[in-house]
C-alpha cells in the first residue's frame, strides 16, 4: 500500500483498538481518511476541518450515505460535519473530542502558526488523544532524486530528534504524554539509522492541568453536514 494509505491505516487501526466516539481530522483535504473512518461503528461524530474549502468540496459528496447503508441493521448513528477553517483558530465545536488526527499537516505551518496550532489543539480542543504525522527528514536520502523538501509547500521537515523535542515541549506545556512511531520502513540494514519515512507522535491527555481556556469562539464555517 502507498505511504499515504499506510498513514490512514495507522489511524484506522488506532480507532479499532481505542474505540473513540468523537473523532476530528484536521487538514482533512479531500476527506480520504474520513471516508475510511465512517465505517468504524463506534464513531458517532466525525468532523473534518481544512483551510481550503474548495478542496473539501471536491470529494465531500462521497461521505453521503449510500441507500444500502440504511439497510444495514447494525449501522449505528453517525453524524458527519465538515468545516472550512484554520487550525490556528479556535472553535468551540471542536472541543470534547476523543481523538484529533493531524496527518501531514504541521509541516505546512510556519513556526508562529505551529505555536498557535499547539495552543488550539492541545490547549483549547484538549482531546483525550492526538495523532500527529509529519515527514522524517532523515529518510529523505532514501527518496530518489529528492533535493530540498518533499513538497514545495512544506515550511520545515524535521529529523527524529527535532520532532521528539517539539512533542516533548507540547506535552510539558499542555499536560500530555507522547509515544513515537511511524510508517514506511527503510530497508532492514538502514532502519535504525534513518527511521520511518513518516514519523508519528501519539499523544494522550494526562488530566493534570485544569482547562484554562474555555472561551466559546466560533471561527469555522460549516460546509457539509450529514446524518446517517
Ligand atoms: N491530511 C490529509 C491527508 O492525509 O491526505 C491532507 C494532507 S495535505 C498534505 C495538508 C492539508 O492541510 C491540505 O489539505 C491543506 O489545505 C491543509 N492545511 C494547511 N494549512 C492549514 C491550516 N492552517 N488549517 C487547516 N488546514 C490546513
Amino acid at each position: 500500500p502507498s505511504l499515504h494509505s499506510q498513514r490512514h491505516q495507522f489511524v484506522v487501526d488506532f480507532v479499532r483498538k481505542n474505540k473513540p466516539n468523537k473523532v476530528a481530522d484536521l487538514g482533512c483535504g479531500e476527506c480520504r481518511l474520513l471516508k475510511r473512518l465512517k465505517f468504524q461503528r463506534n464513531i458517532e461524530l466525525l468532523v473534518g476541518v481544512d483551510i481550503d474549502g474548495a478542496k473539501i468540496k471536491k470529494k465531500m459528496q462521497g461521505l453521503a450515505p449510500l441507500s444500502t447503508d440504511y439497510l444495514q441493521p447494525t449501522y449505528d448513528q453517525l453524524h458527519i460535519d465538515l468545516y472550512q477553517g484554520s487550525v490556528t483558530q479556535r472553535d468551540a465545536r471542536l472541543r470534547g473530542f476523543d481523538l484529533v488526527t493531524n496527518i501531514e499537516l504541521i509541516e505546512h505551518l510556519t513556526l508562529p502558526d505551529l505555536e498557535l496550532f499547539s495552543s488550539v489543539v492541545f490547549g483549547y480542543m484538549r482531546p483525550a488523544s492526538v495523532i500527529v504525522s509529519t515527514p522524517n527528514s532523515e529518510f529523505n536520502k532514501l527518496l530518489p532524486g529528492l533535493t530540498g523538501f518533499r513538497h514545495s509547500d512544506h515550511k520545515f521537515e524535521w529529523n527524529r530528534s527535532e520532532f521528539r523535542s517539539w512533542c516533548t515541549q507540547v506535552c510539558l506545556d499542555y499536560g500530555y504524554e507522547a509515544e513515537f512511531t511511524g510508517v514506511g520502513e527503510a530497508p532492514q540494514e538502514q532502519q535504525e539509522s534513518v527511521g520511518f519515512c513518516s514519523q508519528i507522535g501519539v499523544f494522550q491527555r494526562l488530566n493534570v492541568l485544569p482547562d484554562r481556556d474555555e472561551e466559546e469562539v466560533f471561527s469555522y464555517t460549516l460546509v457539509y453536514s450529514v446524518n446517517y
